[in-house]
């Protein structure tokens, strides 16, 4: 089995992303061998933003690679080992089975001035908005004109990233069992030329979701995961659950409830 170590640069992975790779080297006689450029195993060591990167890293071969994320923080919502498992994961590794578990990603298509497209898949979001001036823009779901919407931006979230970025602007946790996205707005003015919904829409495996620029001379932000750009000449956006998935080994499983409880609740008091 080829294995990528990928982390990040605080101190403390630097050592758990050393002490892995001391650990795995001593199995190298039970099948285990490092390769950075074609792996079959992922294992990002750092946080949830250090696995967003490893994604991206790695983006060209979902199809053959699975991840796993250790924590060298908190307990992270993609990075669920934590740095004092290394052993626990390294016998996972070692006897590993092929067992995956994947969830559903987001296409995102944007066309700009010209007819110049381009493609991204984002495993939290991708936000449109505008920080300086008001964002305006029509939205579509499937073809059909849904709402004008004038405010600070909108956000379209995978189940998975339901509970980053998506969560703090009022969105819903979503259960990453559905292939499900979800359209949340940032600070919308309502009035009578610009009207939208209110709350959160949460859709379905065959929807389309795009966002029309209203003016495209306009700069406009975009942050998909943990990266970000301005563009000027925008003209749309066009949102649908991937066909790809990120797969995650499937060593042991944190309920996504328990999950959930045990990042933004904590345990009960006695
Ligand atoms: P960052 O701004 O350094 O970190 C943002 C925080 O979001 C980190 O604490 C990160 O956890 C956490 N996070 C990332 N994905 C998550 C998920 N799926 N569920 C729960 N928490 C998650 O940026 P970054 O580390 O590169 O992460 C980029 C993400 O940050 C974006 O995709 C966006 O969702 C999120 N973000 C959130 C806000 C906000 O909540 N107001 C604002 C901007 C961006 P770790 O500490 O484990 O890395």
């Amino acid at each position: 089995m080829k294995i990528a170590i990928y982390r990040n640069d605080v101190e403390h992975s630097i050592a758990t992303a050393d002490e892995l790779e001391e650990k795995l080297a001593d199995k190298q006689s039970e099948g285990i061998e490092f390769d950075q450029k074609k792996p079959d195993i992922v294992i990002s060591v750092g946080g949830d933003g250090t696995l967003l990167s490893a994604f991206h890293e790695y983006v060209d071969q979902l199809d053959t690679v699975r991840f796993i994320g250790v924590h060298t923080g908190h307990l992270g919502f993609y990075a669920d080992w934590q740095d004092f498992e290394l052993d626990d994961l390294v016998d996972s590794l070692v006897h590993d089975s092929g067992e995956s578990v994947d969830y559903p990603l987001l296409q995102v298509d944007l066309t700009f001035s010209g007819d110049v497209q381009q493609r991204i898949l984002a495993l939290n979001e991708l936000v449109m908005k505008r920080s300086f001036g008001t964002l305006a823009t029509e939205v579509l779901i499937n073809g059909e004109l849904f709402e004008r919407f004038r405010g600070d931006g909108l956000s379209v979230a995978t189940p998975t990233g339901s509970t980053a970025y998506n969560k703090a602007i009022g969105g819903a946790v979503v259960t990453p069992s559905l292939d499900a996205m979800q359209l949340t707005e940032i600070g919308s003015i309502n009035n009578r030329v610009f009207r939208t919904l209110g709350s959160p829409v949460i859709l379905g495996d065959s929807d389309v979701v795009t966002l029309k620029t209203v003016d495209n001379t306009e700069p406009v932000q975009i942050a998909f995961d943990s990266f970000h750009f301005v563009s000027k000449n925008l003209e749309k956006i066009d949102f649908r659950i991937a066909q790809q998935r990120i797969k995650f080994a499937k060593y042991r499983h944190m309920e996504f409830y328990r999950r959930i409880k045990t990042s933004f609740i904590g345990p009960e008091e006695k």
